[in-house]
């Protein structure tokens, strides 16, 4: 199914930040992006004076940081405030005595205290994991072991419900810092705060320094523990003033969860670094309670998800066309494929067109985007970050890039490979952590494999295909499971869908789909046969064999269809890692 190209005025592309793609692409050199943020005075770069202290001794000083909406009322908390705020919280791990290095977690909602653990953890030169806030007791554990946390912020609730019953099991964790009473084994933040100065010099850390651990979202199996380093910062701001068009006066609400990559790349430093306003809502996904943010908080560069954008679709346009929305200038989306329907919805129903973003917690920030200023293929990833050097590579029998002596081809247009980035961009992960032998099979010569399959076209515009892992052999072809989603999703009734490869013993594997339907839609054998008919008109040979009904597909917390899950469930195996899934609504 052909979607049309959309196309950008001359007056939108001279307006955005990132006006001439062409040129930055070929000019554009880390070095120069360094320049844009000024380091810490006397030597050293920490994530935390970029996004703080700049605004705070300068022009954005009494701007708005941070507004955060909760039930009790909205908190507006400026750059000024946050200095204050996140050095006493430096000073509090120094008097603790955590050392530099060490890791401290957050187990936290979406709140004032959140930004502070992190920022506050970045400024003392300690490093900054962060703990879904719905993770169950065994993940949280998991995590925190791994990562060797020293210290943990949290509720007396989320501490008595998910870390008392493993406490025994983390010897390690020296203190527990809790934002209320205190339970036994806790103390109150609150009153460690109150002894503490609210002066702490930045800590000097090197580029090189580890900053952020992050878990990745374990949509293909266990996660897996990135470690980033502060010198990402460069590659958080440059992106989010490229690919977001984000400027000093923007209002800016990123959706993410803080406790995933998105919500600390984008949610909380790159933001501040442009001295923008974050809007911080710590309720769940409401479709008219997001439709008032975006109204009420007169968001400008909205940053959401897949997953949140079909949920608004099923609402229909007419919600949407309650709430003045003019405040609006750019949406992107990220963390999954972003079916062409929600790209070209957003331009009817919220006045501006989706633009998709690809990157993973080991790149740390956006590597592919469609820019502001650039025409969007609907169901495209986009184009290279200039700076980033990206390429399909030709595949192996197994599916993964093929790797002869260390060197590794690249495909032809509109091939299908495997996508990979040259190694030295910034925001590069920098290891697995306690696993050395895995981050090494992650690359190949100077090329980062990503484990994502795609394909990119004549004109440099990258298509995502699927998760190598989850890419279905069917009678030969080599069927990635999106392109049989999105071109499923184009039926009238169907709200979401899952599609995996199931076992056959003519053609190697058959493609199911498991299909989510939008509200008044039954389940039928009537409306089966419809959408079978339907994705062979519009597939042919890749088209499902068979499809099943399923309201309730599984999602990871971070918003993804776990596939793997999926085909675990039908074909009665194992289901693995599920720490990361998203409990049944
Ligand atoms: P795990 O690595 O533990 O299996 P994960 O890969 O889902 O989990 P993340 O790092 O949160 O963990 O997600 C990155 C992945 O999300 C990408 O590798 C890609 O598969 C998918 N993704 C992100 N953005 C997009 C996009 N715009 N289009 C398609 N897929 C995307
Ligand atoms: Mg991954």
């Amino acid at each position: 199914m052909g979607w049309d190209l959309i196309t950008k005025t001359p007056a939108q592309r001279a307006a955005a930040n990132l006006s001439d793609y062409p040129r930055m692409r070929e000019t554009f050199d880390w070095a120069q992006a360094r320049t844009r943020l000024s380091g810490v005075p006397g030597g050293g770069l920490n994530i935390a004076y970029e996004a703080v202290d700049r605004h705070a001794t300068g022009p954005r000083g009494d701007a708005t940081a941070l507004r955060c909406l909760s039930a009790t009322g909205t908190t507006d908390v400026t750059y000024q405030d946050l200095l204050r705020l996140t050095s006493r919280f430096a000073s509090l791990l120094d008097t603790l005595g955590v050392r530099p290095g060490e890791r401290v977690f957050s187990l936290l909602g979406r709140g004032v205290e959140l930004y502070v653990t992190a920022l506050g953890t970045l400024r003392h030169g300690s490093v900054y994991s962060p703990l879904f806030a719905a993770f169950g007791p065994d993940p949280v554990r998991e995590r925190i072991a791994r990562g060797d946390g020293a210290v943990l912020v949290t509720t007396p609730e989320l501490y008595e419900r998910k870390v008392a019953p493993v406490r025994e099991q983390l010897p390690g964790m020296r203190h527990v810092l809790v934002l209320g009473d205190p339970p036994p084994g806790t103390v109150s933040l609150a009153d460690e705060l109150a002894r503490c100065p609210d002066r702490f010099d930045v800590a000097p850390t090197r580029a090189r320094d580890m900053a952020l651990l992050h878990f990745t979202s374990g949509t293909t199996g266990a996660p897996k523990g990135a470690v980033h380093v502060h010198e990402a910062v460069v590659a958080h701001h440059v992106t989010a003033a490229w690919a977001l068009d984000l400027r000093p006066d923007d209002v800016f609400w990123c959706t993410a969860d803080p406790g995933w990559v998105t919500g600390t790349s984008y949610g909380i430093i790159a933001p501040l670094t442009h001295g923008a306003t974050v809007v911080v809502d710590a309720a769940e996904f409401d479709a008219k309670r997001w439709y008032a943010n975006l109204a009420d908080q007169h968001v400008s560069v909205w940053y959401t998800a897949p997953t949140a954008l079909r949920m608004l679709m099923r609402h229909g346009a007419d919600l949407a066309d309650q709430y003045d929305l003019s405040a609006l200038r750019h949406i992107a989306s990220v963390g999954e494929p972003l079916n062409p329907e929600a790209v070209v919805w957003g331009a009817q129903a919220l006045g501006h067109p989706i633009h998709d973003n690809w990157w993973q917690t080991e790149t740390g920030a956006i590597m592919i985007s469609n820019f502001p200023a650039v025409d969007i293929r609907p169901g495209a990833m986009g184009l290279p970050m200039p700076g980033v050097d990206v390429a399909v590579l030709r595949r192996g029998d197994d599916g993964r890039a093929r790797v002869e002596g260390g060197e590794v081809t690249v495909a032809a247009a509109d091939e299908v490979g495997e996508l990979a980035v040259r190694r030295g961009w910034p925001s590069m992960f920098r290891g697995y952590l306690h696993d050395d032998e895995r981050y090494a099979r992650c690359f190949a010569g100077a090329w980062y494999l990503t484990g994502d399959l795609a394909r990119s076209d004549r004109d440099g515009y990258y298509w995502f295909v699927g998760r190598a892992d989850d890419v279905i052999k069917s009678a030969g072809h080599l069927i990635g499971p999106f392109e049989v989603e999105s071109a499923l999703m184009a039926h009238p009734a169907v709200a979401e869908v899952g599609v995996i490869g199931k076992p056959d013993p003519v053609a190697g594997e058959l493609v199911k789909a498991f299909v989510t339907l939008k509200p008044g839609h039954e389940a039928s054998d009537e409306l089966r046969l419809d959408l079978l008919a339907f994705g062979r008109r519009n597939l042919g040979g890749v088209a499902p064999k068979e499809i099943s009904f399923d309201q309730h597909l599984p999602h990871t917390r971070s918003g993804k269809v776990m596939r793997r899950l999926l085909r675990a469930r039908e074909l009665g195996l194992d289901e693995g890692d599920t720490s990361t899934l998203e409990a049944p609504v």
